[in-house]
């Protein structure tokens, strides 16, 4: 198989490149190194089935490959928000242009859709039917509408173009290789607590949020890609956990002596959210089996080395 990953030197597509690559399959990575690195995937540079690409997705490109699995975009508030307008063409323009491609050589193509498309969800936990509740105007929407049109462009390349797709909604992953300042929780409570730092609680930290290992949401990913099921599909753990659950639980594997403190809550940030995994389970046979606690032990030796890296 001939497999070109966008977004493959990120956080979630250097996993997903190093197991195609274990399979033996070929991998052509392609980013614009916004928030990927080459460090993520530098162990494959120069491996023969491998080949790395520059480029932005807003712009289309020429390739032959037999799946497209469709990464790109920044998923950290902080890096989506940094320029908002350049996330939402990403996940259009960035949508479009990659499905073109799938149209013009016949390849399946998965797109990395988020729980974000149900907004601050007045359904709880949320099944695939759920239509969300999304702010159009806010600071989070240029992500969150991004990742609706993407789906929708999809659906209509699919029912115009029958081009083969498949749709994941990804729900809060963590794991080795997310940036250290990437103002995501998990990165940031370790990176705190690390640093012998106060962990941030936004809010009264009674949020909530369910969080999936790494290496059980690539799973996920790739019995998608290989099945028949085109979803849209859950993808995510369904145990839930308020922020300051997780804050005392990273806490009290680093530094039980650490305070938490309290900042504000940012603007429209989703009260509540925890997947429905029964279309998961049923089509894909898929379930998460990496408890938080377990997950975040590699994580942890994994910034731990991080900051002792950058820190020389
Ligand atoms: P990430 O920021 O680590 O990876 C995104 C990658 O896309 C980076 O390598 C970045 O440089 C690249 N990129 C961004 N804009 C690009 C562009 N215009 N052209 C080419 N490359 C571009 O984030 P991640 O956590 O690995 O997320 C990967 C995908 O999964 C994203 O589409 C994200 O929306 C989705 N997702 C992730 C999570 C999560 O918890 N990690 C949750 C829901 C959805
Ligand atoms: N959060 C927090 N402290 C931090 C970073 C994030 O309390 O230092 C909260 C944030 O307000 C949100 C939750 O943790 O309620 C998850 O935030 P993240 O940015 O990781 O993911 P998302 O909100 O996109 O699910």
């Amino acid at each position: 198989m001939r497999n070109l990953i966008t977004g493959g030197a990120g956080f979630l597509g250097s996993h997903l490149v190093d197991r195609l690559m274990q399979a033996g399959e070929e991998v052509i990575c392609l980013d614009n190194y916004f928030t990927g690195r080459k460090a993520n995937i530098r162990n494959w540079i120069g491996h023969p089935n491998f080949e790395l690409i520059r480029h932005d997705v807003t712009e289309p490109i020429k390739l032959e490959v037999d799946r497209i699995w469709h990464l790109a975009c920044p998923a950290s508030p902080i890096h989506y928000q940094f320029n908002p307008i350049k996330t939402a063409k990403t996940s259009f323009l960035g949508t479009y242009n990659m499905l073109g491609l799938a149209r013009r050589v016949g390849a399946r193509f998965l797109l990395a859709s988020t729980s974000e498309v149900y907004g601050d969800p007045e359904v709880h936990p949320q099944p695939e039917s759920y239509r969300g509740c999304v702010n159009t105007t806010g600071i989070r929407s240029c992500y969150d509408e991004g990742k609706r049109i993407a789906e929708t462009l999809c659906f209509d390349y699919q029912r115009m173009h029958e081009t083969e797709i498949r749709v994941m909604r990804i729900f809060n992953t963590y794991g080795p290789r997310m940036l250290p300042d990437d103002g995501r929780v998990v990165s940031n409570f370790i990176v705190q607590a690390l640093r012998g730092k106060p962990l941030t609680l936004y809010g009264d930290g009674n949020q909530t949020r369910s969080f999936c290992y790494v290496d059980d949401l690539v799973e996920g990913m790739i019995r998608l890609m290989n099945g028949d099921k085109i979803g849209p599909i859950n993808i995510g753990n369904p145990n839930e956990f308020t922020i300051r659950q997780l804050a005392e639980l990273v806490r009290d594997q680093i530094n039980p002596n650490l305070e938490l403190i309290n900042k504000p809550l940012p603007q429209d940030d989703p009260l509540q959210r925890q997947p429905m995994i029964e279309l998961a389970r049923q089509e894909l046979g898929w379930e998460p089996k990496i408890p938080l606690a377990e997950g975040l032990q590699p994580t942890i030796d994994w910034f731990r080395k991080a900051l002792a890296k950058k820190a020389e």
